[in-house]
């Protein structure tokens, strides 16, 4: 399948690069440019109800290399994070996204935006310092973002975690674990840690119609979820029978290409709706039916 080999693509472009110290150098020096330079971009993917309204969405970094074309987040953001070059790129991603809000804000229009933190970025000592510094320039309300954090975040010291989730609570922020079911989750965490929401991570949504384990893993998960209060987010939804499966079990919140892809910051603007028009109008994307 298509969808396979691009994976296996990234796969093998990742290891290649692992093994190529030099080449890794070399994407690293010019990712290093290009943050400097502000040749990266955000991308907004819808996060939307069954029936296509939007309630939110996930902010994706986007690299345009003159010579590579679009560079794929799967292939540089491995690389960054081996160093702290993550830490700069998502410096560069917050103050983005913090500014574009501010800009929608002007308009009159709000959206919740969730924004992915690699597990290095947080654990810098001075993050809440330094993304309490950025919402204050931005003027925009934390209450409005959401950090996305993965399993890799919580494999250290989990009462350090917890600490540090708490002080940026306080300053309004959300929180959601990404990708959930492929790293180490501990039903433990989940107690622990002032998470709002889970999302199911797309590589089990993908098989639920055709393999019943992840069928079964993805029912008892929104069940789970639910037992705690805890919101869940299907990601990588691409087709109506995934989606009625999912609703059936009771998820209620979606994101995925059958009902949009990630776009650019004007295109997503235009989606949200302003202020005052609320009531009046609810911007959906209606899902494609067959
Ligand atoms: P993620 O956080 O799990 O983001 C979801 C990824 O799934 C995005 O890929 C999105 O475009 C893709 N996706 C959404 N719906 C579908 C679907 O229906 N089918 C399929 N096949 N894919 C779908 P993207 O933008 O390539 O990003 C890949 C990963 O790179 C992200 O996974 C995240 O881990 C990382 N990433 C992206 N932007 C940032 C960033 O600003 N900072 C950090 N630290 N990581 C980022
Ligand atoms: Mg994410
Ligand atoms: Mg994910
Ligand atoms: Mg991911």
């Amino acid at each position: 399948r298509a969808k396979e080999e691009g994976r296996n693509r990234v796969q093998f472009f990742l290891e290649q690069m692992q093994h190529n110290a030099d080449h890794r150098q070399q994407i690293e020096e010019s990712l290093r440019q290009a943050i400097e330079n502000d040749l990266l971009y955000i991308c907004y993917q819808p996060l939307v109800r069954g029936n296509g309204k939007i309630v939110g969405a996930e902010a994706l970094v986007r690299w345009s290399d003159g010579e590579k074309g679009l560079v794929n987040p799967a292939s540089f953001i491995p690389i960054a994070e081996m160093t702290d070059l993550i830490c700069c790129l998502g410096q560069w991603v917050l103050t983005e996204v913090c500014q574009q809000m501010a800009t929608w804000e002007k308009q009159g229009k709000k959206l919740v935006v969730s924004v992915n933190i690699s597990p290095r970025e947080f654990e810098q000592n001075d993050f809440v310092e330094k993304v309490q510094e950025i919402i204050l320039n931005s003027g925009v309300r934390a209450e409005y973002l959401v950090f996305e954090l993965t399993e890799g975040v919580l494999l250290n010291n989990i009462e350090a975690v917890r600490i540090k989730m708490q002080r940026l609570a306080k300053l309004g922020i959300r929180f959601a674990l990404d990708d959930f079911g492929t790293g180490y989750s501990s039903l433990q965490y989940l107690k622990q840690l002032p998470l709002n929401t889970l999302k199911i991570d797309q590589s089990f949504v993908q098989d639920i119609t055709t393999d019943s384990n992840d069928a079964a893993i993805v029912s008892t998960i929104i069940a789970m979820a639910r037992t705690l209060g805890i919101d869940v987010v299907a990601e990588g939804v691409e087709k109506q029978e995934e989606l009625d499966f999912l609703e059936h079990w009771g998820c209620q919140l979606f994101q995925g290409y059958y009902f949009s892809r990630a776009m650019k910051a004007k295109r997503m603007g235009s989606l949200i709706p302003s202020a005052g028009k609320e009531q009046l109008r609810e911007t959906q994307i209606i899902p494609f039916k067959k």
